[in-house]
């Protein structure tokens, strides 16, 4: 973690900034009292991913001390690439992420508007995003690998907060956190074809001659395009600098590193 950290806090160019262990998506500091932080190699945050890439526990202890909450108080999303979000309460703030078997099945998003409850999602590849809502406030987070973003996530995200917490769109903020860039991302027809008509030329990089391989996918772009398209405004939403595919010494990738590797964390909550 030490390394990695050094090697994040001498990368200005990439806008990192580290605050007590865990890394911040640059430009989320003056969210108000939205907490955020991403944990970085060698640190695994997954049960399922496996234990030989590091202790879970550890690094949700320590991904949850660098956020300033409680880890008994903090909810883990047990993910199948599917578009479920769950409303997260006062009830359920003894989930005791520390512990195996404690997520919440068939679930891609968390959303909350209780301070102090922690909102985790692993990934290794699959960009996080967080949704913030500064007036309520509330938030909510969401794994958007390419399945959850063509089942259309982000709009189960927005909805849960229109619904629970009252929030409207034009107060919204969002951050697309660490993911596998257009770089990396070599699809196939079945990813390609999910991307709507309209966003395909920001969507999608087609190879200039055949031998230059599959086309590639911007996920981000993706994403972005539908956040605006639920109302939130272009200037509000952040795009984090890091592919996971280029910075394997930061993250992890499951492309790059052919299935078999950890997962790094986003846990987000509001400051009591
Ligand atoms: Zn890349």
């Amino acid at each position: 973690m030490k390394e990695a950290l050094k090697a994040a806090r001498s990368a200005a160019a990439w806008g990192a900034s580290a605050q007590g262990g865990g890394l911040q998506i640059p430009g989320l500091e003056s969210w108000g009292r939205l907490r955020h932080g991403l944990s970085l190699r060698p640190w695994n945050v997954s049960y399922t991913a496996g234990e030989e890439y590091g202790s879970p526990a550890d690094g949700r202890a320590q991904l949850c001390e660098s956020v300033g909450v409680d880890p008994a108080k903090t909810v883990v999303a047990g993910q199948v690439h599917g578009r479920r979000v769950a409303w997260i309460g006062p009830e359920h703030a003894h989930r005791h992420a520390l512990q195996r078997g404690t997520a919440l099945p068939e679930t891609d998003g968390l959303a909350t508007a209780t301070p102090g409850v922690g909102c985790l999602i692993t990934a290794a590849d699959c960009p996080p995003v967080v949704l913030w809502d500064s007036k309520t406030p509330a938030l909510a987070v969401l794994h958007c690998g390419w399945r959850g973003t063509a089942a259309e996530i982000v709009r189960e995200g927005v909805r849960a907060l229109i619904a629970h917490a009252g929030t409207h769109p034009r107060d919204l903020h969002a951050a697309i956190g660490p993911g596998i860039g257009p770089c990396c991302y070599e699809v196939g027809p079945e990813v390609l074809e999910r991307v709507p008509r309209d966003w395909r030329r920001s969507v999608i990089a087609m190879p200039a001659r055949a031998c230059e391989g599959k086309p590639k996918l911007h996920l981000g772009a993706w994403l972005t395009h539908q956040l605006a398209s639920e109302g939130i405004s272009p200037e509000r939403i952040v795009n984090s600098p890091w592919c996971t595919g280029c910075r394997t010494d930061l993250f992890y990738s499951h492309r790059i590193e052919r299935g078999r590797c950890g997962r790094f964390g986003l846990l987000a909550a509001i400051a009591e």
